[in-house]
């Protein structure tokens, strides 16, 4: 099977890892990207600016060379800081080892490191302003149009859609007898607006964490960028809940913000700029069954798993199938379809638990962080780490630090939560039995 032509609809950051990763393993790649190339015109606008890649992402980066390359490029991050309204700090951290961070990375960098590792293969060629719209996943084959609006049709061995959460190629596969798909919306849109590099061209704030202000329903967040700039993410419910709206006139904009994020105000110069230009972004689950059509066609990523981003997990789930599907093609070298039913067998039961963790980590991020009772837990967990390794490991390390399968996580996690229930009901019974026997 070695050989074979792929041809790779998107060279986001899913696409373009496999684009590197199937031409390094001898196939010949044809990627095709409906936005211009970044090398010429600067890393496009979309989603966030920045984003947290974690153990699985870095995994498969080390595994096409450029895992130091993006680790010199990022800004680790060692736990989380929530700011309440009065401008006190609580901190927690993701682990209990220096190496427990999470690591802030230029989207655009990224996606810009990826392409030129890719394009540095001879058989690999990407193709920008040609976006995909026609797909033929029997063929296979698909449509594209440049910017003069001429279409072309491209053939292949296999399709790949890495072509984010609103996917041609997947729309193509809805279409089939047999296959299942649903997106759903949470009601919270969200806004990027930014924290300057401070005059003097230092960090305005601690860049080693991730800034919380939780807010119940909403949230601000903030991400440190190398150039001492902070990207900062607004993520708020329907302007009845929260009285504000997108549309509001800078006024109301600007009492809103002193009111929930007063000291955010002055690190924010261009805010109200900021929330006038950027765009409102919506936070969208995708599920879908099966990722892929009779050896022919096959889908990764966004494309078939879009996660809301409240678990940091969305980009680094799409590099481990770019991992999980190299490694299927390795062990069926000349059955596609068998390597496409054992990645997708793999890989569905647990990104659909990763989906679910998304949605509840909502809630903790925007509302738990703050309360006692979720700080002396996170403690607790530590502790029991720290005493426990080999058998007791926090459900946010596995996700984080780990490469364990998502659903494998939180079975362990669960396991783990019902024995220290256990204990602790035990502990309790023994200490009221020893209490009675003395009195009695
Ligand atoms: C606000 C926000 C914050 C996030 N933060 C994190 C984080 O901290 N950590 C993390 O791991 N994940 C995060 N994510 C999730 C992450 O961005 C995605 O999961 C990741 O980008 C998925 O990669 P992908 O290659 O599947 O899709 P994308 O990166 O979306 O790439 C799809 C590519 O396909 C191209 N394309 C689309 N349609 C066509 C077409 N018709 N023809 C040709 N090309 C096309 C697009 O232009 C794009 O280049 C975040 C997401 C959001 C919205």
């Amino acid at each position: 099977m070695s050989g074979s032509r792929f041809v790779v609809a998107g060279a986001g950051l899913g696409g373009a890892l496999l684009a590197a990763q199937l031409g390094q393993a001898g196939h010949r790649v044809e990627v095709y990207e409906r936005r211009p190339d970044p090398r010429k015109s600067g890393p496009a606008e979309g989603k966030s600016i920045n984003l947290a890649i974690s153990t699985r992402g870095f995994h498969a980066l080390e595994q096409v060379g450029l895992g130091r390359r993006i680790r010199d490029m990022a800004v680790p991050m060692r736990g989380r800081l929530m700011h309440d309204r009065m401008g006190e700090t609580v901190f927690q951290p993701y682990g209990t080892t220096a190496d427990h961070t999470i690591k802030s990375v230029s989207r655009g960098g990224l996606n810009l490191e990826l392409i030129r590792c890719a394009d540095a293969l001879p058989n690999v060629v990407f193709n920008f302003e040609q976006a995909c719209v026609g797909c033929d996943p029997d063929s296979p084959a698909i449509t594209v149009r440049d910017g003069a609006g001429s279409d072309l049709e491209v053939t292949a061995d296999v399709l790949v859609g890495a072509d984010g959460a609103f996917s041609a190629v997947r729309r193509s596969m809805q279409r089939r007898t047999g296959f299942d798909y649903s997106q759903s919306f949470l009601p919270q849109s969200y806004k990027e607006l930014t924290i300057p590099a401070a005059p003097d061209g230092s960090y305005r704030i601690d860049p080693d964490v991730l800034h919380i202000w939780p807010r119940g329903g909403f949230m601000l967040i903030a991400l440190p960028n190398l150039d001492k700039s902070f990207t900062v993410t607004l993520f708020w419910p329907p302007a009845d809940t929260a009285g504000l709206d997108a549309t509001e006139d800078s006024g109301k904009v600007q009492a809103f913000f002193m009111e929930q994020f007063p000291d955010a105000v002055p690190l924010m110069p261009d805010l109200l700029e900021d929330f006038r230009d950027n765009p409102a972004g919506a936070l969208v689950t995708v599920r879908c069954d099966p990722w892929h059509h009779r050896g022919k066609t096959v889908l990764l990523g966004d494309a078939c798993h879009a996660v809301v981003p409240f678990y940091g997990q969305g980009a680094n789930a799409a590099f481990e199938d770019c991992t999980v599907l190299m490694a299927a093609l390795a062990a069926h070298p000349v059955d596609m379809e068998a390597a496409f039913r054992a990645y997708h067998h793999a890989r569905k039961p647990h990104v659909d638990v990763l989906a679910d963790l998304a949605i509840a980590n909502f809630r903790v991020m925007s509302e738990r962080v703050m309360s006692r009772r979720f700080l002396m837990r996170k403690k607790l967990e530590h502790v029991l780490e720290r005493l426990l390794p080999s058998s007791y490991v926090p459900l946010y390390t596995m996700i984080s630090f780990s490469r364990i399968p998502y659903g494998d996580a939180l079975r362990k996690a669960r396991r783990q939560d019902r024995i220290l229930k256990c204990t602790a009901g035990a502990a309790g019974i023994l200490a009221i039995a020893a209490a009675l026997t003395i009195l009695l």
